[in-house]
Order: C-alpha cells, then sequence, then structure tokens
C-alpha cells in the first residue's frame, strides 16, 4: 500500500467505508491468525514514575495520587490466578524506575513466576526504558516480550508531548537493544493527539513497518485532567466518539500493513465506549488484556480518564469478557502463550 493510500483509509468517515475497512481487516486476520483472542493476565506492579510526559496521568509531577509497589508476593499470586484461570500469559506493566533495587525485584519476581508456573505462563514486561544489561537480566530471568511505546514515530510530535530530558534516538535505540536480546519486541503510539496529522499516523505506520516489529500496542489519547496536556479538555460524546473512530482505523490499517503480528485491542478503546475492545477485535485485533491487578490498586493507576474496571474484580472481568467474546464469534486461546506469529516468521527467513 502506498502511503496516499493508506492515508485515504485513514481519512474515511462514512460508516460504510468504515464497516468494509473493518471487514476486509477482519479478513486479513482470519487468514494469518483465525478468529482467535490471547489473554494477557495485566499486573500494574507500580505507578512510581520518574518521567514526566505530559499527557500521562501517573507522570513524577503529578501529586494528586497515591504511589504504591505491589509486593513479590502479590504479583506473583495475581500473575498465578491469571495461570489457573488458563489466560496462558501475563504482562508486568509499570512507571519507569532505573535502580538496582527495581532491576532485582522485577528480576526475582519473574523468576518466581517462572517457577511456580513451571515455566509454562508467558511473562511480557512493559517497564520503560532500561539499560542494556537490565533487559537482559530480565529476559534471562523468564520475560520474553516487551512492550514499549514509541508514543509518536515524528521527532519533532515526540518532542512536544515530553520534556527536554526525554530523548527520542534513547527510546529508539531501547527497541534495537530488546530485539538484539531476542525478546519479541512490541511498540506502538498513542491516536488522535493534539495536533498529530493524518501524515503522522501514516509515519507511524511505516515506523511500524521499517522496525519489523512483532507486536503493536496502541490506542486512542484519553485526556486526564492533572496532565499538562489533558488540563481542561472535556470529554464530549463527539470526541470520544472520533478518538475511538480513530484508534479503530489505525488497527484495521496496521492488519492490513503487517498482517501476522499480534495487535492489541486496548483498553483505551473501552475506555470510549463500553463495547469498545470487541471492536477492536472485529477490525482486526487479536490480544487483549484484562486487568488482574488486586482492586486496591486501579485507581493509583490511571493513565488516562474514564479507565473502565475500576471496582470490578478479575474474576467479574473475566467473566464478562469471555461472554463478550463468544458473542461476536470469536474464540480464546487458553492455556496458550499466544505468541507473534510474525516472531517466528521473522526468525525462520533469517535462518534460511
Ligand atoms: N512507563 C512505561 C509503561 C507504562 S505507561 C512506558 O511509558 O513505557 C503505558 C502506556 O500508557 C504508555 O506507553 C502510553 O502510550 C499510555 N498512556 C499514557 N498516558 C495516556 C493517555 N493520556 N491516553 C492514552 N494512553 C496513555
Ligand atoms: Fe511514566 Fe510511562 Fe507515564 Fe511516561 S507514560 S509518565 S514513562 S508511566
Amino acid at each position: 500500500m502506498t502511503d496516499a493510500e493508506l492515508k485515504h483509509l485513514l481519512e474515511l468517515t462514512d460508516p460504510e467505508e468504515l464497516a468494509a475497512l473493518y471487514r476486509s481487516a477482519y479478513e486479513v486476520k482470519l487468514r494469518h491468525i483465525g478468529p482467535k483472542v490471547s489473554l494477557r493476565g495485566l499486573v500494574e506492579i507500580s505507578n512510581i514514575c520518574r518521567k514526566n510526559c505530559y499527557y500521562c496521568g501517573i507522570r513524577a509531577g503529578n501529586s494528586n495520587l497515591k504511589r504504591y509497589r505491589v509486593s513479590r508476593e502479590e504479583i506473583v499470586n495475581s500473575a498465578l490466578w491469571a495461570y489457573d484461570h488458563h489466560y496462558g500469559s501475563v504482562v508486568l506493566q509499570s512507571g519507569e524506575v532505573s535502580s538496582d533495587e527495581f532491576t532485582e525485584f522485577v528480576e526475582s519476581t519473574v523468576r518466581e513466576i517462572m517457577e511456580k508456573s513451571d515455566g509454562r505462563l508467558g511473562l511480557t514486561l512493559c517497564c520503560g526504558e532500561q539499560e542494556s544489561r537490565v533487559y537482559e537480566r530480565w529476559r534471562k530471568a523468564g520475560a520474553h516480550r516487551y512492550l514499549l511505546r514509541i508514543e509518536a514515530s515524528d521527532p519533532e510530535l515526540y518532542r512536544r508531548l515530553h520534556p527536554a530530558d526525554h530523548d527520542f534516538e534513547a527510546r529508539k535505540e531501547c527497541l534495537r537493544r530488546l530485539r538484539a536480546l531476542d525478546y519479541q519486541v512490541g511498540s506502538g503510539v498513542m491516536i488522535g493527539l493534539p495536533g498529530q496529522t493524518t501524515e503522522n499516523l501514516v509515519h507511524d505506520l511505516r515506523f511500524f513497518q521499517e522496525f519489523d516489529l512483532d507486536m503493536i500496542g496502541m490506542g486512542p489519547y484519553i485526556p486526564h485532567e492533572d496532565t499538562p496536556l489533558g488540563r481542561g479538555v472535556c470529554l464530549t460524546p463527539e470526541y470520544k466518539r472520533s478518538q475511538l473512530e480513530k484508534g479503530l482505523k489505525m488497527i484495521a490499517c496496521t492488519r492490513l500493513l503487517l498482517k501476522d503480528v499480534n495487535i492489541a485491542s486496548t483498553t483505551a478503546l473501552q475506555a470510549l465506549a463500553d463495547d469498545g475492545r470487541e471492536r477492536g477485535l472485529l477490525a482486526g485485533g487479536n490480544v487483549i488484556m484484562p486487568n488482574v491487578t488486586d482492586t486496591s490498586y486501579r485507581r493509583s493507576y490511571q493513565l488516562y480518564a474514564g479507565k473502565p474496571s475500576l471496582d470490578e474484580n478479575s474474576r467479574q472481568s473475566c467473566d464478562n469478557l469471555t461472554r463478550r467474546i463468544l458473542a461476536i464469534g470469536e474464540t480464546i486461546l487458553w492455556d496458550q502463550h499466544g505468541d507473534s506469529r510474525h516472531y517466528f516468521n521473522r526468525k525462520q527467513e533469517t535462518e534460511q
């Protein structure tokens, strides 16, 4: 597909044309993956963060929240809960902390989860930018996938979203490090950011392609009241509808372009519409990350406004979600890692 074609698809607004776009992306998903969804139990292990991204509700500069770190024992219990409920895989996510103590904490937690699940649980980390030796320790402990969104692939837009000491090149370098350490590498962007153009989004799609990513995790930007970018912004029904539509179009275009990668149908879609994640699956997504963090922590981990399932416990989220997925004709890959096909396909290519 040419840039002009991608731009055209991303600018569609006619409901019938949009439905046709989602349908064709879904057909590509059926061909390469099938009508299947992989689940990852998400544990929000800590909201302590040294960074100050202008859009994020847990940025260091926000003093309107209680900072926490879940104990190792509780994280392991949440992961094992996901394992016992046949999720096949978990994601440990946190704010960014660079310290030997944190490195060791994550390392020993990963190791314990792997031991207690007999090495069978898939494990993804999403703990920000780290040095190579840190990623290496975590990889050796048993993590095999890593998510690090580039957030905005255009350096100028990236610069406008972050303070001066947040370095776009350093973030790209982290993606290269992860790749060199044989992680399945995921990245992505926020969609519908202030000042973001359709050309920026086309650039994002090309970035995914150039970096040959295995997994894409992206979602609509949702303003948060306690951030420089979100202060005073009103989430009107029209704004929410339009953000959701942009998110779905990006999922569809990514599926059409990249075919065999894992694409998350992210919780931010659900924050904009009750059935947002199901719509993401029908536009080409194949991964859902149900929250398995203990309910007591969820209020303190709000990256954006309107985070769903704040009071729901993991059991309720699981039953609710299973019903919804089955209702749209998809099946859940219970007890499987749900690894990225693309990862294995590219490995095979390099061996030949
Ligand atoms: N600290 C790590 C991981 C936690 S943040 C990191 O930054 O990589 C996880 C993701 O939340 C970020 O990558 C960002 O894309 C997303 N996010 C943060 N604020 C958001 C907002 N206001 N709207 C939508 N997504 C947001
Ligand atoms: Fe911290 Fe990640 Fe939020 Fe940036 S997006 S402030 S690094 S948690």
